[in-house]
């Protein structure tokens, strides 16, 4: 039965349309490999068991009346620990939340409980999602199932490990420079980071809302597709979220690629990315090439002030964002304190970790004096200027192309300390989408000794259905 557990979305629906097994049965058999290897990846950070084989039972209930709700109807998922779900914990991997359990469900996960999808528990994280190895998450670290002596890739690296591992169908994880993409591409599948609003945020904790956005991890791009089409929509209680044309998703795959126009970045080649990782990028030109699509060359000058711009943005965001935690709104209370500033002091020193702090501290003191106007007010406009070249890229080309991190997983514990070096190299590849707002997917491209390297695509705003295809077709090629 361990062999059903590598299926694709569209095959496990197929075979519960004919009965081959249940939802129940499904669900007991990654609930089983959860107990068995869980422990060691430490994919999940907790195991709604109950509530996953109750979602089952409906599920079955509902085939067995005719009444099945698609292809996601007793699929078994997962989300990471960010995103909200009624009465489990939400913790989002710190000491923080720990105990915090939530009173509702996040949009997505409602639109998930409505087509039948079934949940089996939440998954690890990069403390407040701020990271690239899940390291700093309060649980431990997430390992990489394929070398559990590196990292899973950060943020939602305990979703991309727990699909890497059969640990669950797909999962969810949020991605606001580069989490849902990276991770995919270390764990070598594929992760989807939607258009900005195209998913609604209610309910995921916010890191930084400009660029906050929740993301998908599977096995194929048409599970991904699968999931997206069940999860992009207009959600009145996110005031950003957007009327996302689902019409647009409907055709079928078209026969090949042909005349599409693929542009390859002239700055991605300038910047410290390992041999292989140069290889498999021109792997995956070629590759188009033969799919009869067109590659063409672009200029984004400012790529390289991408990072910088993003951390700049995303710090200064996270430290208004988490001043709610302060023991009296959210969070934990430090005991023994004498006056209501030393709790404040004490219960955040204590709940969040030092990567949280560092952003923290850093954010604020962009926000202040005159580092306000030298510092944050230029990442808005480097933000701006980012994006009229990528209007400018998008007006010759359909979608662009570039590798998903500067090389494959590094070693746990590789880059502890040496927070700029070490996420530099990996964010500034992926910070152009955030920043941006542009949908990118990650998919495998090639592997070097067993262990695998993405490349991303980018494409404009609400065209998920042109990403989807151009994926979808590459995916199989490089296979
Ligand atoms: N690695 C990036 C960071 O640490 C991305 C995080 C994310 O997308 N949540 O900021």
């Amino acid at each position: 039965m361990s062999d059903i557990l590598k299926r694709s979305i569209s095959e496990h629906a197929t075979a519960l349309a004919k009965k081959e097994y249940s939802s129940v049965d499904l669900t007991g058999v990654f609930l089983e490999r959860i107990e068995r290897e869980n422990s060691e990846i430490n994919a999940y950070i907790t195991v709604a068991r109950e509530s996953a084989l109750a979602s089952a039972r409906e599920s079955d209930e509902r085939r067995a009346c005719g009444e099945a709700r698609g292809a996601l109807d007793g699929i078994p998922y997962a989300a990471k620990d960010n995103i909200a779900v009624r009465g489990l914990r939400l913790s989002c991997a710190s000491r923080m939340l720990e105990n915090y359990v939530s009173p509702y469900d996040a949009s997505v996960i409602s639109s998930l409980r409505d087509a039948g999808a079934v949940l089996l528990g939440k998954t690890n994280l990069d403390e407040f999602a701020m990271g690239t190895g899940t390291e700093s998450s309060h649980f431990g670290r997430a390992k990489n199932p394929l070398d559990t002596d590196r990292v899973s890739g950060g943020s939602s690296g305990g979703s991309a490990a727990a699909v890497a591992a059969d640990l669950c169908s797909f999962a969810l994880g949020s991605d606001t420079g580069g989490s849902v993409r990276q991770p995919a591409a270390f764990c070598g599948i594929i992760g989807l980071r939607p258009t900005y609003s195209a998913l609604s945020r209610m309910g995921l904790v916010g890191f930084a809302p400009s660029l906050d956005t929740i993301g998908i991890i599977s096995r194929t791009v048409g599970d991904c597709a699968t999931v997206f089409r069940a999860t992009a929509k207009r959600d009145p209680l996110d005031s950003t979220s957007a009327h996302f044309p689902t019409e647009s998703l409907n055709g079928a795959l078209p026969a090949d690629i042909r005349g599409k126009r693929i542009a390859l970045i002239r700055e991605v080649m300038e910047l410290d990315i390992s041999e292989g990782q140069r290889i498999a990028h021109s792997r995956a030109a070629d590759a188009l090439r033969e799919l009869g699509a067109e590659v063409i060359e672009v200029s984004v000058p400012s790529l390289r002030a991408s990072y910088a711009t993003y951390y700049a943005i995303s710090s200064a965001e996270a430290s208004s964002n988490l001043a709610r935690f302060d023991g009296v709104r959210y969070g934990m209370r430090a005991d023994d304190t004498e006056s209501l500033e030393e709790m404040y002091v004490k219960s955040r020193s204590l709940g969040f970790g030092d990567e949280v702090k560092r952003r923290m501290m850093f954010g604020a003191l962009i926000l202040s004096g005159d580092y306000k106007k030298d510092i944050y007010e230029n990442a808005l406009r480097t933000r701006a200027r980012i994006n009229a070249e990528l209007a400018e890229a998008f007006s010759v080309a359909d979608l662009l192309m570039l590798p998903t991190s500067s090389g494959y997983a590094y070693r746990a514990g590789e880059f502890k300390d040496g927070l700029f070096d070490a996420h530099a190299k990996d964010d500034l590849l992926c910070t152009l989408s955030s920043l941006s707002g542009l949908p990118s997917i990650s998919l495998p491209c090639s592997t070097v000794r067993k262990l695998p390297l993405g490349i991303q695509l980018i494409g404009r705003a609400f065209e998920e259905k042109t990403l989807f295809d151009v994926a979808a077709h590459l995916q199989c090629a490089l296979n």
